[in-house]
């Protein structure tokens, strides 16, 4: 039987996309190899948000040209937001890789049709759907929309369609994808919302639980965070990338709000939705940033609270706005002093934070088992781990939590639910 292995770096939204380039070779008759050195057929999904990433990316392409070598009958493929317009100048760097493709395209040994409408026979109990690809926003640093093109919303019935096929199929948890889901549908000729597409996808049987990343805080509309608060299958988490607590930054990343809106907006969120857990990134060291400026990032997340934070180092992606006009003035060393002052913050926040659950009982959506522990997430995205002989998976769960961390809570499973 042949065989395939696919490497993923980046996003949830290359994960989706690699989840569904699994199903097509099962549904092939291929079965997954463990490593690409075991495998007919491998493709990278790769990520260039970060220079680390575009890094291990180029580190495992050298790797394989020695597989290539003595197997030249293996396929390679490389899709993600790698793969630019200039298909020419990546084929001459990497003569050993057989296929390019765009991510969010069509494999080119594939016809358009199916690959839309594939989707894994076995899903995991909580799967990605992309809603929205691309992005229209331009954030001064950010590749994306240069890789992944110009935003294109899936129409709602094609969405429903999916999402029924999937909770038919086992799923129970749907995690909406999009660079910016707040702009969701404007491109249809329904003219649908985010809202809307909440609202249909809520009533659909054996559906447990919705969610959906990521917002962008100046399109984020209120109809929406009351339609999260109202729907009973709508996680209350929302992940509200800030970026940074200094109005002059945020301009230079042209962002398009202030400080000020930011604040009220999750002022908003947390009266409407309660018990919400709010999620945050944030870039340390961007051009020009003062200490001072860094200093309001940092008070900005000691004011908020956020129950997590993505904090990464600024790395100017070439082709990007803030590559071509601005000088990458702050010193490696600075932007990693800055970013672990960041973690250790946040980590103290966390431990707060989750320390209140303690005692508690919460609702384990649960998705896999790890060294003997089945593991899975509340609603409000903590990760959960517990002990059982039974067979747990796709369950929902009732876990009191007895011990818990800035990263992760520990419980056992509890015969009815008193939180
Ligand atoms: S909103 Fe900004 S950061 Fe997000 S994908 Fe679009 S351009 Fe990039």
């Amino acid at each position: 039987m042949p065989r395939y292995h696919i490497w993923t770096i980046g996003c949830q939204m290359n994960k989706a996309e690699s989840e569904r380039l699994a199903s097509l070779f099962e549904q092939r008759g291929y079965q997954a190899a463990a490593t690409a050195g075991e495998a007919d057929i491998i493709v990278l999904n790769s990520c260039v948000v970060r220079q680390s990433a575009e890094d291990r990316l180029v580190n495992k392409l050298n790797a394989l040209k020695a597989l290539k070598r003595s197997r030249p009958d293996v396929t390679l493929a490389v899709t993600g937001c790698w793969v630019d317009s200039n298909l020419e100048q990546l084929k001459k760097g990497s003569p050993h890789v057989d296929h390019f493709f765009k991510p969010g395209d069509c494999p080119p040994w594939l016809e358009e049709a199916e690959w839309g409408q594939l989707l894994p026979r076995h899903p995991l109990p909580s799967v990605y759907v992309p809603i929205i690809q691309g992005c229209n926003n331009f954030c001064s640093y950010c590749i994306v929309p240069y890789r992944r093109g110009r935003e294109r919303s899936r129409p709602v019935a094609g969405i429903i369609g999916e999402v029924e096929e999937l909770v038919c199929r086992g799923a129970k948890e749907v995690i909406l994808l999009g660079q910016n889901v707040d702009s969701y549908g404007h491109d249809l000729p329904e003219k649908p919302e985010l809202a809307d597409l909440l609202n249909e996808l809520n009533a659909i049987n054996g559906l447990a639980r919705i969610r959906f990343l990521t917002n962008h805080p100046k399109d984020m509309s209120t109809r929406l965070i009351e339609t999260v608060a109202r729907l009973d299958r709508v996680c209350e988490q929302i992940s509200l990338p800030a970026q940074s607590g200094s109005n002059d930054t945020l301009k230079a990343m042209r962002r398009g709000y202030t400080v000020e809106h930011f604040r009220r907006l999750i002022s908003e969120i947390r009266s409407k939705i309660p018990g919400v857990a709010l999620s945050t990134d944030v870039i340390a060291g961007f051009p020009s940033e003062s200490e001072q400026q860094f200093q309001q990032t940092f008070d900005l997340l000691s004011e908020l609270r956020f129950d997590t934070v993505h904090v990464a180092a600024y790395s100017p992606r070439p082709g990007t706005i803030a590559a071509r006009e601005l000088e990458d003035n702050v010193p490696a060393t600075e932007k990693k002093r800055r970013l672990d002052k960041i973690e250790q913050l946040q980590e103290s926040i966390a431990t707060e934070i989750n320390a209140r659950l303690l005692g508690k009982v919460v609702e384990v959506l649960v998705e896999g088992k790890k060294k003997g522990k089945w593991h899975g997430r509340t609603k409000t995205d903590k990760l959960v781990f517990f002990t059982s002989d039974d067979d747990c998976l796709s369950q929902l769960v009732p876990v009191r939590i007895e011990h818990t961390s800035p990263w992760s809570l520990q419980g056992r499973l509890e015969a009815g639910d008193d939180s």
